[in-house]
């Protein structure tokens, strides 16, 4: 069982957002949860219970039925963090390798890291790695690459659902500009893909948990980017996401160099994003690509209408000196927008940091151009809230309906004088890290630390 079915309810000074502009804040507010959601949230339990008509009778003649209270006290209680792209192969370079842009980064350091996942006890030790680590920071949801290898592809997903946390997971393909190592062909990567998801669904990985959640660890299919795959790998790619419903991440944008390759490599295109849509790999099922530091225009105008989410990883966007990635912009044009870590482009698993850095990045760009305001706190919440949230279904509010996805933050040792419960949210966005986390929750059940 994946979730959590008896009834709870959550006390505590309760913080998320409804939409990009402001912050709800209820102070000593409470959460009602059952079978993984949220069924009630209110500023005081008489309201939570007179809300009973309006959930399915779960709150039977007007009392509280059998609920259990648990009071978190004085404690923030704030939905769990989502990462919208991770390289989980690439965790031992977290921190190096800062020296380079782009290619020649993927060329030394990258693709010699990710040869190394053919061996799977390789892979066992540095996956249990990882994934404990997105636990700590509080990272219940993520999209994640593999590599191209099978059976480590395997593993990681078997460790996310040990784990009890949500993980889109991708075996990356692509046959060409890469190691022979990491390439195959395309029959080869079709086999694979098919296997996995025979495998997931023997596993009950594409088993609905019920009719409203979708399963919580599922494939993904994940072309690296068009550099790495030939057409015939983009248009087996595109077929696999169709024939099997499932989502597609990839790279978008990122860098002048590899816009240029792109054109190169397909001339009939007429910018990066028609080549990704020409294959049915731009929104013909959920699609979110990470960067887009360089969309604009024609790109921009295709993502708007086929719904393609754009992960923001600004610190990759910095490490990597791909530029900035203009996600003012990209808010105003009604874009859907996430953020990501991208270890190991970027250095920082946290994605409270990289609210921290997402409002940095439009900084620096409102330097630039003063007709576009920077991010307020709120917005960059709901960035890596709700608005990540919704490429996992109903993930990152505690609105009725939401998977309770949530963090209890003790900040006692930050709140040492008379913060509000907004200043001390920013406080622990700016100053907290994992030592804060109490408690992490995800679709209603509490995940503990993965013992490895
Ligand atoms: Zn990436």
């Amino acid at each position: 069982m994946e979730a959590s079915n008896k009834k709870k309810v959550y006390k505590a000074h309760i913080l998320f957002t409804k939409d990009q502009s402001r912050f709800e804040v209820l102070e000593n507010g409470y959460v009602a949860v059952e079978d993984g959601c949220v069924v009630g949230i209110a500023s005081d339990l008489s309201t939570l219970i007179g809300q009973g008509s309006m959930v399915n009778g779960q709150w039977s003649n007007g009392t509280c039925c059998d609920a259990e209270v648990v009071d978190f006290g004085d404690r923030l209680l704030l939905p769990a963090m989502n990462d919208l792209h991770v390289h989980a192969p690439q965790y031992r370079n977290q921190g190096i390798a800062m020296d380079l842009e782009l290619l020649p980064w993927l060329q030394n350091y990258t693709f010699p890291e990710e040869s190394k996942y053919a061996d799977t006890a390789y892979a066992e030790r540095m996956y249990r790695r990882f994934v404990r680590d997105l636990w700590r920071f509080g990272t219940m949801r993520s999209c994640v690459f593999a590599t191209s290898h099978t059976e480590s592809t395997r593993l990681l997903m078997r460790l996310f659902r040990e784990a009890g946390m949500g993980a889109l997971v991708g075996k990356v393909a692509m046959n060409r500009n890469c190691p022979e190592s990491l390439s195959e062909t395309v029959e080869e990567m079709v086999q694979v893909y098919e296997n996995l998801i025979s495998w997931c669904s023997h596993e009950g990985n594409l088993t609905p948990h019920s009719s409203l959640l979708p399963p919580r660890v599922r494939p993904i299919i994940t072309p690296r980017f068009i550099p790495s795959c030939t057409p015939e790998m983009l248009r087996a790619c595109g077929r696999l996401a169709a024939k099997y419903g499932l989502p597609v991440q990839s790279h978008l944008s990122e860098n002048r160099d590899e816009i240029a390759l792109v054109q190169a490599l397909e001339k009939d295109s007429t910018c990066y994003g028609d080549a990704y849509d020409r294959y049915g790999l731009f929104g013909q099922t959920p699609t979110v690509m990470a960067h887009c530091v360089w969309t604009e225009g024609e790109e921009l105008e295709l993502m708007k209408k086929n719904g393609v989410m754009v992960a923001h990883c600004p610190t990759s966007n910095f490490n990597v000196a791909s530029g900035m990635a203009p996600v003012r912009r990209f808010l105003d044009e009604g874009l859907r927008v996430g953020l990501g870590s991208d270890i190991s482009g970027g250095h920082d698993l946290s994605i409270f940091r990289m609210m921290v850095y997402a409002i940095q990045v439009s900084k620096m760009l409102y330097q630039q151009d003063h007709g576009q305001p920077f991010l307020t706190l709120s917005e960059a919440f709901w960035l890596a809230t709700k608005s990540a949230g919704s490429f996992f279904g109903r993930v990152g509010s505690f609105e009725p309906g939401y998977e309770f996805d949530a963090l209890v933050i003790d900040d006692s040792d930050l709140n040492h004088d008379h913060y509000s419960l907004l200043e001390r949210l920013e406080r622990y966005i700016y100053l907290g890290d994992d030592r804060q986390i109490l408690h992490r929750f995800c679709r209603g059940k509490e995940i503990t630390e993965p013992k490895y």
